[in-house]
């Protein structure tokens, strides 16, 4: 398949080619797969400038209107599906099937918003004097500036861009610059949908002072950012001057709870379904197994003849399940990991094995200590920490015992503990008995050191909306 690259900034509908670029690579071969425009400050501004300009128009655009050219740019990422699920794997290095997955799921954000942009409706709320109406409506908060990772190249942009386009804002995204080419692809979608010049801008080049930029403009409204707790907090304060509207979607720290009446079979499908999900690289995957003592010797040999199942490789190969990471940082601090709790006392129960360039073997550890660096930091890559409990009250405490709350998620079947478990883990989310936690019509997004701010369903549009209140006596 012949794929064409979109490597320079698109700024009010036209492709800007720059001077300096940014080399992006194939994290399977490590081999340069493009050379990406890299912005200067000026070309930031002017994609401001464009997206002021849009606003002007697309906020009084026809909801109708809006909704239909959304709809049309859902319909071309489906009709160029398999374009850009190469592009994913190409740049991100996750299996083709998963890559493909990724581009349905990022269609669906579109979709949803498309159907949305019609129904943000406002309320009259009864009088609290003779009469007088109370009108409640909403309107865009504005210029948008977005932020968005490299561990979902189209989805991360697809839940940004769509709900804040279908709420009449207008947008500069800076997609991450390890994975730009899907980004870019899916502009230029947006642009043969017939959506307006301006209202979608992309640019890439130096994050910090892309991210300073957004952050110090009073013309941009709202940052929204998924990524790292550390950048998310520098955006905060970057954006303080302006008093902006912010989410910012952070980092995690999953627990994964198996209680000794869980159905084994399920706890284990979907703690790999959730674990090797694009090889471990997600924010809300399982990254502290805790197992009760009864079932924890059964669940870790289930576990085991599992992932040795498992093949790993470039993802462009059909039967590879699990790909590579995403670079050598990446790599070595999965390494660290693994070190660092296996000099607190844990034992390699499978895999280990460095396999070559970003490739890593998927790994168990057992009797892992709670005060191992993987219990309170994110690891991001193949690895499975297990931990032994022995009671609720115990495992409750465990799995608040971090400053991330993302996602959580526990097996069991027993009513009382599904509903004390639900009220007291402090997450943002959580998957009883189930791990499929992300889709268009449920609010993801977290508490504590994960952030705030939710992306999906009314709330994830509702981001992208002020409240406007009005009182009008006849
Ligand atoms: P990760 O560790 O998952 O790469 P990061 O938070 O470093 O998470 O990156 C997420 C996104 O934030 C990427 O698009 C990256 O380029 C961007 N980024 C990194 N540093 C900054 C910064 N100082 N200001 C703004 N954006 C940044």
């Amino acid at each position: 398949m012949q794929l064409e690259f979109k490597d320079k900034l698109f700024i009010n509908g036209k492709w800007i080619e720059t001077e300096k670029k940014i080399v992006v690579n194939n994290p399977a071969t490590n081999q340069v797969i493009a050379y990406v425009a890299h912005a200067e400050a000026n070309q930031v501004i002017q994609a401001i400038d464009a997206a002021e300009t849009a606003l002007i128009k697309w906020r009084k655009v026809l909801a109708k209107t809006k909704a239909n050219l959304i709809m049309e740019w859902c319909h071309l990422m489906l009709k160029h599906q398999n374009e850009i699920a190469r592009l994913i794997t190409l740049e991100c290095g996750k299996p083709l099937k998963e890559a493909l997955a990724e581009v349905i799921y990022a269609a669906s954000f579109v979709q949803w918003a498309a159907e949305q942009a019609k129904r943000i409706d406002g309320v009259i709320i009864s009088g609290h004097l003779d009469d007088v109406e109370n009108k409640v409506h909403y309107e865009p908060v504005g210029i948008v500036g977005a932020i968005t990772p490299w561990n979902f190249p189209a989805a991360m942009v697809t839940r940004k861009i769509a709900p804040a386009i279908a709420a009449g804002c207008t947008i500069v995204l800076k997609p991450a610059e390890l994975t730009p080419l899907t980004a870019y692809y899916l502009a230029d979608l947006a642009s043969k949908a017939g959506i307006m010049p301006g209202v979608i801008n992309l640019v890439t080049g130096d994050a910090p002072q892309i991210g300073r930029i957004l952050g110090e403009d009073a013309r941009v409204r709202k940052i929204t950012f998924t990524g790292s707790t550390k950048v998310g907090k520098t955006l905060f304060a970057g954006s303080a001057n302006s008093l902006k509207r912010m989410s910012l979607e952070l980092g995690g720290n999953a627990p994964f709870i198996v209680f000794e009446d869980a159905n084994l079979e399920e706890a284990l499908a979907g703690l790999i379904a959730s674990k090797m999900r694009n090889c471990g690289q997600t924010c809300i995957c399982p990254n502290r197994i805790y197992v009760h003592k009864q079932v924890y010797t059964k669940f870790a040999a289930m576990l085991k003849d599992e992932l040795a199942k498992m093949k790993v490789g470039n993802g462009l190969d059909a039967d590879v399940v699990v790909g590579p990471l995403i670079n050598q940082a990446a790599k070595v601090k999965v390494k660290m990991h693994i070190n660092d709790a296996m000099t607190k006392g844990a034992q390699l129960y499978f895999g280990g094995s460095d396999l070559a360039g970003n490739f890593m073997q998927p790994t168990i550890l057992i009797n892992v200590a709670p005060n191992s660096q993987v219990a309170y930091e994110e690891t991001f890559g193949p690895l499975f920490a297990l931990f032994q409990f022995e009671s609720d009250e115990e495992v409750l405490s465990l799995a608040n015992a971090s400053e991330y709350g993302l996602a959580a998620y526990f097996y069991t079947q027993n009513y009382k503990r599904i509903n004390k478990m639900r009220n007291d883990i402090e997450a943002g989310m959580i998957g009883i008995n189930s791990v499929y936690l992300s889709t268009d019509v449920v609010p993801f997004g977290g508490v504590k050191s994960s952030g705030f701010g939710r992306e999906g369903s009314q709330l994830g549009i509702y981001e992208f909306l002020n409240t406007k209140y009005s009182l009008y006596k006849y």
